[in-house]
């Protein structure tokens, strides 16, 4: 699908309402429609890439980002116990909507292993 048509990439544009609750260079954060935990957050580039299968070495420095700015939002929401951090790569693993993007989770005690 390409970004034009990409929910995420809509999102990002403004085109479709969500809950922005972060945003830096090239990333921003939303909050899930479905929360699973009382802290839900997704977090994604604003560059369309499907699945992080599809990334290259020259989206090494957005993929760092990505997980510094998780840890950024972590201490907004205060989550000093523990958060979780949740990246499903296809439709085997749980993917449904094909932008890339980290699931926040925290805010409840988590069990191991996931479902
Ligand atoms: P995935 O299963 O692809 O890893 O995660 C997709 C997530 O996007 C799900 O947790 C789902 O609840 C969330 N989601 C799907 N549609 C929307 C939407 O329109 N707005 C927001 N904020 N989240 C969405
Ligand atoms: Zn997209």
């Amino acid at each position: 699908m390409a970004g034009t048509e990409c929910l995420f990439c809509r999102i990002a544009r403004r085109e479709v309402k969500a809950e922005i609750v972060g945003e830096t260079d090239g990333l921003v954060a939303f909050k899930d429609i479905n929360p699973q935990a009382p802290t839900h957050v997704l977090l994604i580039p604003t560059e369309h890439l499907p699945r992080l299968a599809d990334a290259t070495e020259a989206h090494t420095p957005v993929l760092g980002r990505l997980l510094q700015f998780a840890n950024r939002l972590a201490r907004q929401y205060g989550l000093e116990a523990g958060y979780r951090v949740v990246l499903n790569n296809g439709a085997q693993a749980g993917q449904t909507v094909f932008h890339l993007h980290l699931h926040l989770l925290g805010g409840r005690p988590m069990t191991w292993p996931p479902g």
